[in-house]
């Protein structure tokens, strides 16, 4: 009786997450009106930020270029060789970032810091360059132009971006806070400080994560068509993809909008789709969810990102298993007889476990979950009883625990699909025969013209969409999930969620930004 009882409960939480066909085809329409919006004006929820980049790379492009990455705790520099077939060669150097400079007084010490790396990285992997580098100092030379290393600068805080490289923080997160930093143009600030140690080095680009995703993607995917979305499924979710530069409105009808190269007529637009729906009209809402929001640091903001990406589906899954846990008519975690084999054992919850605390479950738990189809659930048994102090689960437990996690991640791959579907129905690349009439075929060596340009082929119907993210890679199934939403919207059905290929880009923040600093250099 008690396992029975037990699955309909599980059964009954896990329909709390259900996320229908309808409930998509709604999220989707929403979801379109609100990229038109955010190309139109600012402050909308899909912020829609021109990224000033206007092409996608082939897999043609070569040279060498280098990379950092400032994201959270690290600092990551590398040089990237581009072998021009599809192919490169990556160097990497990763240094912690002291606390102290995080909150420094001044941005000179951070930034100087981050200057010194670079010098550091050319020492040890670019000695050639380093040492010219010290013989023309000591000459009075300047540098030739082929001498130097264009730079991307992929910097993961908010920025006002207003050149290619040139973008002024709004404000810091992830615990680094210097005022005087803020409005400041960071790329000046870097270059500054690497034109201190006189390092042959140019910030040529500022980049953002997810355009760097879909850089490196459409380098290193095979095919002749170009990548149309860049998407990360990690500890956040975000989208950057291309759309088409007459319907970027709000940057082109500006009159200080700065430089960008106009041939093309695309630009790669960054949508922020962690905060799409932010006012709910369309997002599923379970009593779950609104305590994650409230309780969480910005309620009201992200609310896309809080019931999709990888810092809160752990806890979405926590706050449904201990609302069972209260429910003294709920049987979870209350077996005294619970057989593991032959041994018989009362289930036990550690006082200290983190089903307890706020951010307890991590994400990677749904994956042990989605993945575990062993009779008897032993690596969820298992997990629970090592990592989250249950102990003697027995294996009724583990399948309810499991039903609502699959659930949950569910769920977040429908919503995945929301973005995905909404962008890849907005942006017409279904229909190619209205893509050809909207764009400008100018061609520039290395770099793909825009979609439609040639004759239609199967190739040039393949839809190529590039991801990164720890949900994305690990999740198991997240992808076929998806598919089966795509599958559903109207627009898109079965024919063309099969034009949709999915796959895994690497490196978004390495060659992506290399890729980025590159385009940056032929049009700057
Ligand atoms: P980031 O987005 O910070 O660059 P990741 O792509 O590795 O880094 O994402 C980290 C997030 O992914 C964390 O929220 C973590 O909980 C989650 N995560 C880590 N491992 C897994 C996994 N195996 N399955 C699902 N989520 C995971």
């Amino acid at each position: 009786h008690r396992s029975m009882a037990l699955a309909e409960q599980a059964k009954r939480v896990a329909a709390e997450f259900a996320f229908g066909p309808d409930a998509v085809n709604r999220a989707v329409k929403e979801f379109v009106r609100e990229m038109d919006e955010g190309l139109q004006k600012e402050g909308t929820e899909l912020s829609q930020i021109p990224t000033y980049v206007t092409a996608v790379p082939n897999g043609t492009e070569k040279g060498l270029y280098m990379a950092v990455d400032l994201g959270g705790t690290n600092f990551r520099v590398c040089s990237i060789q581009l072998h021009g077939n599809t192919t490169f060669s990556l160097t990497q150097s990763k240094v912690a970032i002291p606390r102290e400079l995080m909150v420094a007084k001044t941005s000179k010490e951070l930034f100087s810091f981050l200057a010194k790396q670079i010098e550091n990285f050319l020492k040890t992997h670019h000695e050639d360059h380093y040492a010219g580098h010290i013989r023309r100092r000591q000459t009075g030379e300047t540098f030739k132009d082929e001498e130097i290393f264009n730079l991307g600068f992929t910097f993961s805080f908010p920025v006002n971006q207003i050149g290619i490289n040139k973008g002024l923080l709004m404000r810091w997160t992830k615990g680094f806070d210097i005022a005087e930093t803020v409005g400041q143009d960071v790329c000046a600030l870097l270059q500054k400080e690497i034109d201190e140690l006189h390092l042959p080095v140019r910030v040529a680009a500022l980049v953002n994560d997810t355009v760097g995703t879909l850089m490196a993607r459409s380098y290193t995917s095979p095919g002749k068509t170009g990548t149309l979305l860049g998407a990360i499924f990690g500890t956040g979710t975000n989208g950057a993809y291309v759309e088409k530069l007459n319907k970027v409105t709000k940057l082109t009808q500006k009159a200080d909008a700065g430089d960008y190269d106009k041939s093309t007529g695309e630009m790669i637009v960054n949508t922020e789709w962690g905060s799409f729906d932010n006012s709910l009209r369309t997002l599923p809402n379970t009593p779950y969810d609104i305590e994650l929001d409230e309780k969480s640091v910005n309620p009201g903001i992200q609310m896309f990102e809080k019931r999709v990406s990888g810092m809160f589906l752990g806890e979405i899954l926590r706050l449904a298993i201990l609302g069972l846990l209260k429910d003294p008519a709920f049987p979870l975690f209350r077996d005294e007889n619970s057989a593991t084999n032959d041994v018989h054992s009362t289930t036990q919850i550690h006082d200290n476990s983190p089903l307890y605390k706020q951010w307890g479950i991590d994400t990677s738990f749904l994956s042990i979950c989605a993945g575990d189809n062993s009779p008897g659930y032993r690596m969820i048994r298992q997990t629970l009883d090592k990592d989250y102090g249950v102990s003697a689960v027995s294996a009724e437990d583990a399948e309810a625990v499991r039903a609502i996690s699959l659930a949950v991640g569910k769920r977040a791959a429908r919503l995945s699909a929301v973005a995905i579907g909404a962008i890849v129905l907005n942006t017409g690349r279904l229909n190619p025969s209205a893509a050809k009439s909207a764009a400008t075929t100018e061609k520039k060596e290395g770099i793909d013209p825009p979609r439609g340009d040639g004759a239609a082929s199967d190739e040039d119907d393949v839809i190529d969409i590039g991801v990164d993210g720890s949900l994305v890679e690990f999740y198991p199934n997240f992808e076929d999930h998806i598919r089966e939403a795509l599958r559903e919207i109207e627009g898109v059905g079965a024919e063309g969620e099969k034009k949709v290929r999915i796959g895994i880009a690497k490196d978004g923040s390495g060659v992506g930004a290399a890729l980025i600093a590159l385009v940056a250099g032929r049009v700057g």
